[in-house]
């Protein structure tokens, strides 16, 4: 595995993979088995796989949130030489941002304003898009790979992609989860031992939604409902919990069609995001 730090020398370490197909992995660290299920799908389907590890700056519209989020790169690169990474493209701010950098990649339209936009100011997209416009340009991939956990991202960096002509295959990969459910994510190392066992009513709540809207409740609010008090007598405070389009990520008016079912919600001091699929009326269409 070789670690490369400049644009210059991934271009350079990427010149003969070119023959073959390459796989794209783009992080932000502190891997754990989700980040690694990204990979091994990548290895699966790919003569090269790079991952890269950046913690965006422009993607935080939290200060608090960016300094505390979790950075450990001797680990990172020990786990992705193991899961069988070939490249690891790890640049510093400097790089991705020299000075005078000025370009930023807005991607507009409903898909930006909602959800996570709502919480977090749709600068966090911007910052995003910005973000995966540059490294997927810098990479050049055939297919590279996202997390379904991050259902926004993913409709976010399609819309990103097919609109800029990126020639590149976007997959989605499902959530990685924990034995009791809990989403896989690199904000769980920094919940309590009682918030971390708290938070598994996150998925415990979507759980119920499923099954709910299996048994025939369409009512979006009925569902809601019925989730926020899991949430509630778990001492989780409720950001957002939606029914959305998958595609569009419009609140649906009844569940009798594909739906997402977002949410966002906070630990203690940490925020996490979660999400389920209802396939509810795909066999009618
Ligand atoms: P991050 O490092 O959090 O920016 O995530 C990098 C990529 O890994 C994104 O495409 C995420 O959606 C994906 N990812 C994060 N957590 C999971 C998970 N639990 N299961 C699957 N993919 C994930």
């Amino acid at each position: 595995m070789r670690t490369v730090r400049t644009i210059r020398e991934l271009r350079e370490a990427l010149r003969p993979a070119r023959a073959g197909t390459i796989g794209f992995v783009p992080t932000m660290g502190a891997l754990h088995e989700g980040h690694l299920s990204l990979v091994r799908a990548a290895r699966r389907a790919n003569d090269t796989v790079v991952l890269s590890i950046f913690v965006n700056p422009t993607q935080f519209t939290e200060a608090a949130d960016l300094e505390a989020y979790p950075r450990d790169q001797a680990r990172d690169l020990r786990l992705a030489e193991e899961a069988g990474v070939d490249v690891v493209f790890a640049p510093d701010a400097e790089e991705m941002y020299p000075a005078g950098f000025a370009t930023v990649v807005s991607v507009g339209g409903s898909i930006t304003e909602t959800l996570e936009a709502e919480g977090r100011g749709r600068g966090h997209f911007d910052g995003m898009a910005t973000v995966v416009a540059k490294l997927l340009l810098a990479v050049l991939p055939d297919k590279a790979y996202f997390g379904a956990k991050d259902a926004q991202q993913a409709v976010v960096v399609r819309r990103l992609v097919a609109d800029l002509n990126i020639p590149v295959a976007i997959d989605v990969c499902e959530t990685s989860r924990e034995a009791d459910g809990l989403a896989r994510s690199s904000r769980n190392v920094r919940l309590g031992p009682d918030e971390r066992r708290r938070a598994a009513a996150i998925p415990q709540a979507l759980r119920l939604v499923e099954r709910l809207a299996r048994e025939g409740e369409t009512r979006p609010a009925e569902l809601r409902t019925a989730a926020s008090r899991i949430l509630r007598e778990n001492g989780i405070e409720e950001e957002y919990l939606a029914f959305v389009d998958p595609d569009t990520l419009e609140r649906v008016p009844a569940v009798d069609r594909p739906t997402l079912v977002a949410v966002a919600a906070r630990v203690g001091g940490v925020r996490l995001i979660d999400n389920v699929r209802l396939a509810q009326g795909e066999a009618d269409r």
